[in-house]
């Protein structure tokens, strides 16, 4: 019994000791990735040749094209096992000349105000659209009003995000169904054009476009659908209180064409242990065209070819197969996501964890985590290595995008989390350029990311 309990007793410190030297070997490893990151990094250069060399990436675009050969040319440097390309069809809309629109309170009287195109909407006809307006705060006034009051008019969704949320992303979702489905529920009424409040918390005037769908309205009935400024719907909502009549004159000449041959672009170290089970990192390469997609998801894209990148440079050998995904047209059709997951699961390959990087290049505060209790409670036991590097938000909830089609029982998906207060001051503007990434932010992104790659790596997630 004596026996036994000195046994166990050794045993105990020997495991104690065994993990308290695998925590300082861990947390020597996390020091060397944030010490390679930051007085060594290679993200930051790599984003300046995305947006100010290639700049704004929309699917089936010249500069989307040349992104994926400029990224995969980059991969190609580092030494991977494996760099590819995966062919995927993406939607090709183009923007046409500049959106032009005023406000007319009486003839002759008018005031330009700053609209931009949803992503995928119909033009107005070659003169413009001239129309009265009626503003309403979300899809579901649309009823309330009806056909009598909405038909042969601008419907104006003018709903804010809500201030007061501390996770803007929490209020970009109250309010996106606006601009994403704002124009087929328009249409069902009458209406002949959309006007929608940039998704933007930010009084300023820069319209902020995005993606929008028509669902199953037909050709005939799709009606044109802009965003404008946050300061031009103030003012279009306060000129309306005065003068309910007046006019909304919008002219643009979007288009959508065929859709064209694209590219996800995948690097790849195949595993030591384990290659036939994939870890991803990755982050979307296409981008809205008004600025050049730095913060999204340029940002994301270089951050996660620097994971890979940090950790050959640490001289890190992974157990599973660690791939890098720059996935196309997440932005206007997801279809990179989905045929990244769609051949996945074709070849059989076994996804055990895919991190995204899609919220912007801000500081990071952490991750969300979409997975099962114990898996989770597994990697919050991690936190307290991320504790010098100020990474604290280690949560259960959404992850990423093009990610999301690869979920399935036994997946962990994640989504790096950075400080979301600016994101959506650029989330799809012209402002959303090289200049609005800071450095250190970016590359402590790139750090934490590869940190947490490391310890699932190592430990696993079962
Ligand atoms: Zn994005």
């Amino acid at each position: 019994m004596i026996k036994t309990t000195i046994v166990a007793a050794i045993l105990l410190i020997t495991s104690m000791a065994f993990s308290q030297t695998e925590l300082q070997k861990d947390s020597l490893t996390i020091r060397s990735i944030y010490d390679m990151a930051l007085l060594n990094g290679k993200s930051y250069d790599w984003l300046d040749h995305l947006s100010n060399e290639i700049g704004g990436r929309l699917s089936g675009s010249l500069e989307a094209e040349r992104a994926v050969k400029y990224t995969k040319e980059e991969l190609e440097k580092l030494g991977l096992d494996k760099v590819f390309l995966q062919p995927v069809m993406v939607p090709k809309w183009t923007r046409g000349i500049q959106e032009y629109a005023y406000i007319e309170t009486g003839p002759g009287i008018s005031s330009n105000v700053d609209i931009c195109a949803l992503g995928g909407s119909v033009p107005t006809t070659s003169g413009g659209l001239k129309a009265n307006v009626i503003e309403v705060q979300g899809i579901e006034d649309l009823a309330r009003y009806g056909k009598e009051q909405i038909q042969g008019k601008i419907v104006f969704y003018n709903r804010p995000m809500q201030a007061n949320l501390i996770q803007t992303f929490e209020a970009y979702g109250g309010c996106v169904d606006q601009r994403y489905s704002g124009a087929e529920e328009a249409a069902k009424y009458g209406a002949v054009g959309v006007i929608v409040r940039s998704m933007n918390l930010r009084q300023d005037d820069l319209p902020h476009t995005g993606a929008m769908s028509y669902g199953d309205t037909p050709v005939n009935k799709r009606i044109p659908a802009a965003a404008i400024s946050t300061n031009g719907a103030n003012y279009l909502s306060s000129a309306l209180k005065i003068q309910k009549n007046l006019g909304f004159y919008m002219n643009m000449n979007c288009k959508t064409w065929e859709d064209v041959q694209s590219y996800n672009v995948v690097g790849e170290i195949t595993g030591s242990e384990f290659p036939n089970q994939y870890m991803v990192v990755g982050g979307h390469l296409d981008s809205w065209d008004l600025g050049d997609g730095s913060h999204d998801d340029g940002a994301g894209c270089v951050q996660s070819m620097e994971v890979l990148r940090l950790l050959k440079e640490i001289n890190y050998k992974p157990k599973h197969t660690l791939r890098v995904v720059l996935f196309m047209n997440e932005e206007n059709g997801l279809r990179g996501g989905n045929k990244y997951a769609e051949v996945a699961k074709q070849k059989n390959e076994n996804h055990i964890f895919a991190l995204e990087s899609d919220s912007g290049g801000f500081t990071p505060r952490g991750f969300s985590f979409d997975t099962d209790d114990a898996t989770f409670k597994k990697i919050e036991g991690w936190s307290s290595l991320f504790k010098p590097y100020l990474i604290h938000y280690f949560e259960k909830g959404g992850s990423g995008a093009d990610i999301g089609p690869l979920k399935k029982d036994g997946i962990t998906l994640a989504g790096l989390r950075p400080d979301s207060q600016r994101y959506f001051d650029y989330h799809h503007a012209a402002n959303d350029v090289f200049e609005a990434v800071n450095k250190r932010e970016l590359e402590l992104g790139g750090a934490t990311m590869a940190s947490l790659i490391y310890l699932v790596d190592k430990y696993g997630l079962k």
